[in-house]
Order: structure tokens, then C-alpha cells, then sequence
């Protein structure tokens, strides 16, 4: 995600188990109300692997109303005897498990599902979720002050959910930490372009709508899931390496490009997948959307979201968290700056290979722009808290963290760790801790004091 400078809204910115311990822990029972993310514990939701949605939403912008039906296959990791959805405020018309109709209630965000018969660990089943109403974007301090989410726009909808809107839209597994594969089918009026993940697999009409089916095969996190809808002149092609693009841009735009976002995505997919390792996805893309209140990007996953035309820099840093992020996403929510900080580390090497500023000049601009008493400094890079996890630290102090790491292990070691870190847990999930292990592996050094000094402590650290 990043900010834009420009965003009208006000930006502030033990190995003796007893049988009877066995006999209780097969027993059947609920599955947990979240995953066990510390700054959102009911999101996410235990007793269950989500593995593949199957999303139909048909959505009317004259109306803003959305009518959805969910299919998600997930893979029970305990006997169940219930266990929970996360949806936030719309309305559910009816459940089926593995084809049955389920009772279910509602609580707060959570929508807790009782089966007819128990769920086996280790087995697939399959929830359909009938639903639907008139989705609400979320707001807050979380993302700069501006809202996010499902998001109405002028000529239909910009979706974009970091962290925790996914589930105002479709009901889910609302962690990254539970990846799955989708098929995501929209319904729209006719004229309209429908944009979401992987590739498009089909369009046909119904009616006076069209029906739009992509398809994201490799694993993606809930957030990054989107279904926006608009006017969009369509660019396809592919980058000079090969891979797929897809480009659509609000043509009320057009005439404010400054940048050329076709170029400027084929160009840093290609030269990423150079320095990061393989693209990891089938697409790369853009949708640009004339969206003024979301005042932010997102690296929606093959195709991020810029919510006006964004500068160059803001083009790389999204595509760069294809790598991190997207394919290798975060354990827990405290470990955003595996995020951030990489994306925002990206803006320099793209300056550095531009020729236009060494990373090692941007590291010292911004440390020397901060005086000691800026509340800058005040923020725990590995374990921001929920309200600032996108705080400005979390980015330029994650960004400065893999600088002062580079100069330490030198570019050889640094420039091996960065391919490595996007093999070994591509399409999963990692947690700071993995990356400094590794970091330690690669180099052959002991690299505590300069993760304690920029990860995990508060103040301005001495040079
Ligand atoms: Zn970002």
C-alpha cells in the first residue's frame, strides 16, 4: 500500500499425551472465532484451511446494491462441530455445507455455521453463503484516516481491502495467513469493465449484464482479492520478458497521465523479476480509477490499484510487493514491514537504477531529515500496534532497517538474500524472525544488534 501525497482527504498522516488427552482433542468442537492475530483477534478463524473461493457477485451501481453467493472448499484441522465466517454487515439469506442446508447466527462480524453432521479433520468441505445488501467501505485511523474497502465511485466501484475489509464484501477467512485460490465472477451492466485477479477467463451477456469470470490460481490472501467495476479503456499485451499484462484505466483520466503505466508496469515486472526472482504470478497489470476519497494504492494482487494516475515510484513499490507481500505475505499483522519497508526499500533501488540517487543517499536523506525528537522515531518497526501499522516508520524506518543491512553484509550476501527470501516461502507465509534467520544463514554473520537496533527499538539509532 502507499500513500498519495496528493489525497484530498487530510492525511496524518510433550511427547506424554494420555489417551484421554487424545480422546478430548478428536472430540468434535467448535472451531475459533479468529486466527490469533494480536490487532485483530476475531479476523481469520480456526478449525479450518481456506483452499479455494468461489465468488459470484452481481453488483447494480445505480442501486450500490450487491447480491453474492460464496463457495468456499476449505480442509477441516479438527473434528468440527461448528465453526465461523467472517462477513461484516451484510445480510445472510441462507447456508448449505457440502450441500445441506446449516443453521447459523450472527455475531458481531462473525457468522457462526453449525453443519448437520460433523466435519472430519483432514477432510474437505465445501459452505455456500448466500448473501447480500449495500457494502460499506470502512474508515478510521488504520489507512491514513481514509476510508478503504468497497468503495462506490462515480461510474461503479474501486475495491481495495488492506487489512481488514475483504470481509465487508464476501465472507471469508479474513487473514492473510489463509491463503486460498479463487474464482471471482461479476455481474455488471453492460458497457462496464470488470476488473479483478489472475486472468480473465471469459465474459458473456445476461440480460442487460455482463458477466465477467477471472480466475486467481495461485494462492492469494483475502485482501488482495478485489472486483472493481467502472469505465476502463483496456491495454493487454505482454511484458518484453513474456509475461501477460493487463492495464485499465479510467478513461476520465486520460488526460492527467503524467507516467505511462503500461510502460512503467511492464518495465518494473520484467526488472523486478531480475533482482526479486520469477514474477510469481500469471498476470501483471493495473487498474487505474478515478477514486479521490481513497487517497492510497494497493498492491491488489496481479493488477494493483491506484485510485488516480501515481507516479513511477508508486508503480514499482506496488509491483514490488507481488513478491512481498503478496506471494510471500505476512504471518501476522505486526510483520507489515515485511511489506512496507521491502516495497518502500524497492523505490530505492528503482531511483538507484534509474541513476538518479544511490539507496545509500535515500537512507541518509531520511535519517538526516528527522531530527532525534520526531515522533518518527517512536514507532516499534517489527510490532507497530494496529492503529499505526502504516505509519511512516513502518515504511522509511523498514526501508532504512534493510539498508544499514545491506552495507553490513555487502551487496553479494544482500542481493542473494532477496531472491532467496521470495523462494523459500513463496505463496505462504513468513514472520520477521524468519527473515532474520535467513539474513543470518545467507551472510554468515550474527546480525542480532542491528535488528535489535532498527526493528525492535524505539528512538533514532546512532550510525
Ligand atoms: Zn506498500
Amino acid at each position: 500500500m502507499a500513500l498519495s501525497r496528493s489525497a484530498r482527504l487530510g492525511v496524518l498522516v510433550t511427547a506424554a499425551a494420555s489417551f484421554l488427552a487424545i480422546a478430548a482433542s478428536s472430540a468434535p468442537r467448535p472451531g475459533a472465532d479468529g486466527i490469533g492475530d494480536p490487532y485483530f483477534p476475531q479476523l481469520g478463524n480456526g478449525g479450518f484451511d481456506a483452499r479455494h473461493y468461489a465468488l459470484d457477485v452481481a453488483y447494480n451501481p445505480d442501486t450500490d446494491r450487491l447480491d453474492g453467493r460464496t463457495t468456499l472448499t476449505a480442509r477441516a484441522t479438527q473434528n468440527l462441530s461448528s465453526f465461523d465466517l467472517d462477513l461484516q454487515k451484510l445480510q445472510v439469506t441462507g447456508i448449505e455445507v457440502n450441500g445441506r442446508r446449516a443453521h447459523f447466527t450472527r455475531e458481531g462480524d462473525e457468522i457462526r455455521i453449525t453443519p448437520k453432521g460433523v466435519l472430519s479433520k483432514g477432510r474437505d468441505f465445501t459452505v455456500t453463503v448466500t448473501y447480500g445488501g449495500v457494502p460499506e467501505p470502512l474508515g478510521g485511523p488504520i489507512v491514513f484516516g481514509s476510508s478503504y474497502g468497497w468503495m462506490k465511485t462515480a461510474d461503479g466501484v474501486f475495491v481495495a481491502c488492506e487489512p481488514n475489509a475483504a470481509s465487508t464484501w464476501f465472507p471469508s477467512s479474513d487473514h492473510p495467513s489463509d491463503k486460498a485460490t479463487y474464482d471471482i465472477r461479476i455481474t455488471a451492466p453492460k458497457g462496464l469493465t470488470a476488473v479483478s485477479n489472475g486472468r480473465l477467463i471469459s465474459t458473456h451477456g445476461e440480460g442487460g449484464r455482463t458477466v465477467t469470470h477471472w480466475r486467481e490460481s495461485r494462492p492469494m490472501a483475502t485482501y488482495l482479492a478485489t472486483a472493481t467495476i467502472g469505465k476502463f479503456d483496456v491495454k493487454t499485451g505482454r511484458t518484453p520478458s513474456g509475461i501477460p499484462i493487463y492495464v485499465a484505466i479510467d478513461p476520465v483520466l486520460a488526460g492527467s497521465n503524467s507516467v505511462d503505466v503500461y510502460g512503467v508496469t511492464a518495465e518494473a515486472t520484467d526488472y523486478w523479476s531480475k533482482i526479486f526472482g520469477p514474477y510469481p504470478f500469471e498476470e501483471t497489470g493495473a487498474i487505474v480509477d478515478d477514486m479521490p476519497e481513497a487517497g492510497f494504492s494497493l498492491e491488489v494482487q496481479s493488477k494493483p490499484a491506484y485510485s488516480a494516475v501515481r507516479s513511477e515510484s508508486t508503480i514499482v513499490h506496488e509491483l514490488a510487493h507481488q513478491w512481498f507481500g503478496d506471494s510471500v505475505s505476512v504471518e501476522h499483522w505486526k510483520d507489515i514491514w515485511l511489506n512496507e519497508g521491502f516495497a518502500t526499500y524497492a523505490q530505492w533501488l528503482w531511483s538507484e537504477h534509474r541513476g538518479t540517487a544511490s539507496a545509500h543517499d535515500s537512507f541518509l536523506a531520511g535519517y538526516n531529515s528527522r531530527p532525534a525528537d520526531s515522533s518518527f522515531w517512536q514507532v516499534k518497526v517489527a510490532d507497530p500496534q494496529r492503529d499505526t501499522m502504516f505509519a511512516s516508520a513502518v515504511y522509511q524506518r523498514g526501508a532504512m532497517t534493510l539498508q544499514a543491512l545491506r552495507e553490513r553484509i555487502g551487496d553479494t550476501a544482500f542481493f542473494k538474500l532477496l531472491p532467496a527470501w521470495t523462494k523459500l516461502h513463496r505463496y505462504g507465509n513468513a514472520n520477521t524472525d524468519d527473515f532474520m534467520r535467513l539474513a543470518e544463514k545467507i551472510s554468515g554473520q550474527q546480525l542480532d544488534d542491528l535488528f535489535q537496533k532498527w526493528l525492535f527499538t524505539t528512538g533514532k539509532p546512532a550510525l
